[in-house]
């Protein structure tokens, strides 16, 4: 399984995802991101674009070896995290 640190800020930061469109507050986040508990409220049914290891079986295992899909992905958690200037311990490494 892809290794979330659960920093919520893909959550935070949707504005380009066009699966999530109709999820955007209008400044990127999305509407069932929990701001006090840094959660998902819809967790359990969360759409597949949300998934990433639900993503790679569906569309990407074709293109990208599982290592190569998940170090891509932690790519942009680890970007968004300097971005943003969390704590390193959210940091992923693959
Ligand atoms: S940005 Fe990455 S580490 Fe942070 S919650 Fe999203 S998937 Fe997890
Ligand atoms: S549906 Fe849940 S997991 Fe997906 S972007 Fe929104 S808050 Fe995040």
């Amino acid at each position: 399984m892809f290794p979330c640190t659960e920093c919520g800020l893909c959550c935070q930061n949707i504005a380009t995802v066009k699966e999530l469109k109709e999820f955007d507050l209008g400044n990127g986040v999305c509407k069932f991101f929990d701001m006090k508990t840094n959660s998902c409220t819809i967790y359990d049914s969360r759409p597949d674009i949300c998934k990433v290891d639900k993503m790679f079986e569906i569309k990407y295992s074709n293109e990208f070896s599982k290592k190569e899909f998940y170090k891509l992905n932690a790519k942009v958690c680890n970007d968004l995290q300097e971005d943003y200037q969390i704590d390193r311990s959210y940091r992923i490494k693959i």
